[in-house]
């Protein structure tokens, strides 16, 4: 077949597969545990039930205009005032089908085919193949200290003159950091000095644990919003559980805004108007919807922490916000796996039914990506089953939904 070279060299989205995977061995009966997509177990918020039944009900779901309606881009600029102390107008505001699209309609908008863009590893999955859809090259840069926070030194190291952008996303999917305000400070300060676009995927900022602090790019900028090249990716998807809403948005300089305007009229022409108006009910509604999230996932946070303490050698370096977790199972792998998370996460899937993310798919291999943002009880028992799998010092039997299961192969 006659299917375009670039878009049969973009990968399957893993998450969403093993997701998939997951809900066919459901529905199957199978008592899988689900640690692999991130997505909190909230309900919708009621204001935002409320405002989109609203809008259903007075049957006038119509095109919006290709940016966002201007109700909904209102609630953005309040919002961006409270959380980034910057006032910025609606039409430095684009509204997407969630920030996924966001990030890619400014990738597109900005990249011309060789530019390169930084991406710190370890990386949001969805970074490097959106980079090769637009025919940019992606330039991974892990820190090589054994840490997950990034360092300027190798930053440095990998510009050149080809370098368009760098993605920072803070707090991390899917280490769980949050880098420091000093890292944001100066990351800004290069990319102003060398004009390259400084895009912040700030997706998580609110779901931060135990005092650690997050500070917004802008704070950091003493250049005018119309000239600035930082570009602010956030959404609804994770701060208030609304991931099926999809809605995202990007607030940058309007020149920028303006092209990325043109690009979404002529491919989506604009986001739903019933969605808009859910997350316009979110962020006018209660905050401390918000806020709840964030407690229980702190407090998944801690429970994840003492779990993992259990493994004698799984080094884990404690999230500090998301609901992620990137423990390092290397000193646990037998032979057969070294190294290899895609083999070991399919490992721990077959035998105990768990679902994780190879660390692999994140540019980190030998680690997996565990989501805490499901129950205790079952975060508790994900872990149990994964000790179950790989660990000759735990019990050689276990229960699995009602069947008991003996350890055959340590
Ligand atoms: N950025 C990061 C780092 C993410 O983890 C996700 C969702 N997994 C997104 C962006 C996309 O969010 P949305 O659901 O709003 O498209």
């Amino acid at each position: 077949m006659n299917i375009s070279r670039l878009a049969r060299a973009i990968a399957e989205s893993p998450t969403f597969a093993l997701n998939e995977e997951a809900r066919i061995l459901r529905e199957r009966g199978e008592p899988v545990i689900n640690m692999g997509i991130g997505e909190p177990k909230n309900k919708t918020p009621i204001t935002a039930i409320l405002s989109s039944a609203s809008k259903l009900s007075g049957g006038d779901i119509k095109y919006t205009p290709p940016d966002g309606t201007p109700s909904l881009k209102k609630a953005i600029v309040r919002y961006t005032e409270e959380n980034y102390n910057k006032v910025v107008a609606p039409e430095n505001i684009i509204v997407s089908a969630g920030a996924k699209q966001s990030i890619f309609n400014i990738l597109y908008s900005i990249i011309n085919p060789q530019d390169e863009v930084i991406i710190l590893a370890p990386h949001w999955v969805s970074y490097p193949e959106m980079v090769k859809m637009v025919y940019g090259i992606p330039v991974i840069v892990t820190p090589e200290d054994g840490t997950f926070h990034p360092r300027m030194e190798d930053i440095m190291k990998a510009i050149s003159s080809y370098t368009k952008a760098i993605i920072v996303n803070s707090p991390n999917n899917p280490s769980g950091e949050v880098f420091l305000p000093d890292f944001i400070a100066q990351i800004v300060d290069l990319c102003e000095q060398k004009h390259i676009f400084l895009i912040m995927d700030d997706i998580y900022h609110k779901l931060i644990f135990d005092g650690a602090v997050w500070k917004p790019a802008y704070q950091f900028s003493n250049v005018d919003l119309e000239n600035t090249m930082i570009i602010v990716v956030n959404g609804i998807a994770k701060l208030y559980g609304m991931t099926g809403f999809r809605i995202g948005w990007v607030v940058t300089n309007r020149k920028l805004v303006e092209v990325m305007t043109n690009v979404q009229a002529q491919t989506t022409s604009c986001t739903s108007a019933l969605l808009q108006s859910a997350a316009e009910g979110a962020l006018n509604g209660m905050q401390s919807v918000v806020e709840n999230l964030r407690l229980t996932f702190q407090n998944n946070q801690h429970i994840v922490v003492e779990e993992i303490k259990t493994f004698k050698g799984v080094r884990l370096i404690p999230p500090k916000g998301t609901f992620y977790a990137l423990p390092d199972f290397r000193s646990y792998l037998p032979s057969s796996l070294a190294n290899d998370s895609v083999e070991l996460a399919r490992l721990i899937l077959k035998k105990a039914l768990v679902v994780t993310v190879p660390g692999k798919e994140f540019g980190m291999e030998g680690h997996l990506r565990l989501s805490y943002a499901g129950s205790v009880k079952e975060i508790k028992e994900g872990i149990e089953r994964i000790k179950w799998v790989l660990d000759p010092s735990s019990p050689n039997d276990i229960y699995i939904g009602d069947r008991k299961l003996i350890r055959d192969w340590l």
